[in-house]
């Protein structure tokens, strides 16, 4: 396997030359004294919320990347947030076409196939494993369902807002869906 892009080593040692005039954006203190936002979407390159929203470094709202984008990695994190400083009050949930996990990439069936021959203990483990693919549907029922499972997170405060898009990578724009 061949990788044209820098290496983890070379990320880390690229970072050792960090500018020693560095100042924080945000303190802790700052981020407590006020509410918090949060984007969902895919771990993918093309779909980097700092990117299609340019959403400066340092600054919120904050971003939840995962597989897919799927709300239910991210629950853990958005009950945080509820309890942090002034609470969540709004969340974004962006899936992306041409995904890994979407209509044109892998499903669960196929990872279950791939990673014996790949993962490092037993195949047992994998009985019970969910990953969250959407290939079986389109972008905006995948942003809909997990919608709906934001909204339905009793942990979460009653009156958060829960918005979901869908961004085209070929263009970089974001269509919203309702509920
Ligand atoms: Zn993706």
């Amino acid at each position: 396997m061949t990788n044209p892009f820098p290496t983890i080593q070379d990320l880390a040692e690229k970072n050792a030359g960090a500018s020693p005039g560095f100042k924080p954006k945000l303190t802790l203190q700052d981020l407590m004294s006020r509410n918090a936002m949060a984007v969902i979407s895919c771990m993918d390159p093309r779909a980097d919320p700092k990117d299609f929203w340019g959403i400066e470094a340092g600054m919120p709202p904050g971003v939840i990347r995962n597989a897919g984008g799927r709300a239910a990695d991210a629950l853990r994190s958005l009950e945080v947030l509820s309890a942090l400083g002034e609470g969540l009050s709004a969340v974004a949930v962006v899936h992306h076409t041409h995904c890994g996990v979407g209509p044109h990439g892998i499903d669960d069936a196929y990872i279950k196939r791939t990673l014996p021959g790949r993962m490092r203990g037993s195949s047992s483990a994998l009985e019970e494993k969910h990953w969250d693919s959407f290939k079986h549907q389109t972008e905006e029922e995948s942003v809909r369902e997990d919608m709906k499972l934001i909204v339905a997170d009793k942990l979460l405060p009653k009156d958060v807002q829960v918005f979901g898009f869908v961004l085209d990578v070929e263009t970089n724009r974001t269509t919203e869906v309702r509920l």
